[in-house]
């Protein structure tokens, strides 16, 4: 028996991929949208897996708002990005299934174990 937690939350931040079809993009931002599932196999108090008050501040911390992703990926990709997000997530959640980067509402990327 397991549960999925699913916890959502946006930044903002500009990128640019390094080379995309022959040469760097230009300089951009996205509101980026992202959802990471942890699964847990046993309920808490009151049938809580894990609280997503909890989840939700330890997301505002990691999450880089604001800033220039180039500065802390070399490619920032929707891919890389939801990579990195996931290595973040996995130091305090092990048990981190999937992390999903959405873009734009159209073009988005996950990551899973
Ligand atoms: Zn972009």
């Amino acid at each position: 028996m397991a549960w999925t937690i699913r916890v959502r939350r946006e930044f903002s931040a500009a990128h640019y991929i390094t080379s995309y079809r022959g040469a760097p993009e230009p300089l951009h931002g996205h509101n980026w949208k992202v959802e990471v599932h942890l699964e847990v196999e046993e309920l808490g108090e009151g049938g809580i897996g894990i609280d997503f008050l909890e989840v939700d501040a330890f997301l505002r911390e990691i999450l880089p708002d604001h800033t220039l992703l180039n500065e802390i990926l070399p490619s920032p990709s929707a891919e890389n990005l939801a990579r990195w997000i996931f290595d973040r997530v996995k130091e305090k959640y092990g048990t981190v299934k999937k992390v999903v980067v959405w873009e734009t509402d159209r073009y988005g990327a996950e990551f899973h174990a």
